[in-house]
C-alpha cells in the first residue's frame, strides 16, 4: 500500500517528511487509530538506556522476536534489569515467580 502510494505520488528521497505525515493521516483515516508513542514511553517499563524502539511497542516486539525474544516490559522488575530478553530466561523467571519450578 504505501510503496504503491509513493509511486502514485512520484515519491523522491527529499520528500521523507511529506510522505510520512501523509501516510500518518492516510493510517488514521483507515483505521481510526494513532500511535500512542507519549503515553506508551510514559508506562513502558524498560530500563534499557538509549533505545530507539522505546515506545514504539509493535517495532520493539518485531525486533526481539525476530531474535526469539520478548520485550522488557514482560519481565518481572527485577529480572527486566538483567536486559536478558530470551525466551529461556522468560520462562524460567515467570516459571518460578508462579511456583511452577
Ligand atoms: S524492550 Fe528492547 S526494544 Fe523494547 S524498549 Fe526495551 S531495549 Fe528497546
Amino acid at each position: 500500500m504505501l510503496i504503491a502510494l509513493r509511486g502514485l505520488l512520484g515519491y523522491r528521497p527529499d520528500q521523507t517528511g511529506f510522505i510520512v505525515i501523509l501516510e500518518t493521516h492516510l493510517e488514521i483515516a483507515m483505521t481510526g487509530r494513532i500511535c500512542n508513542v507519549q503515553r506508551n514511553k510514559d508506562r513502558c517499563g524498560c530500563t534499557y538506556p538509549g533505545c530507539s524502539r522505546q515506545g514504539y511497542c509493535c517495532d520493539c516486539i518485531h525486533y526481539h522476536w525476530k531474535h526469539k525474544e520478548l520485550p522488557g516490559c514482560l519481565f518481572p522488575e527485577d529480572a527486566e534489569k538483567t536486559y536478558d530478553r530470551s525466551l529461556k530466561y522468560f520462562i524460567e523467571v515467570w516459571s518460578k515467580k508462579l511456583g511452577k519450578k
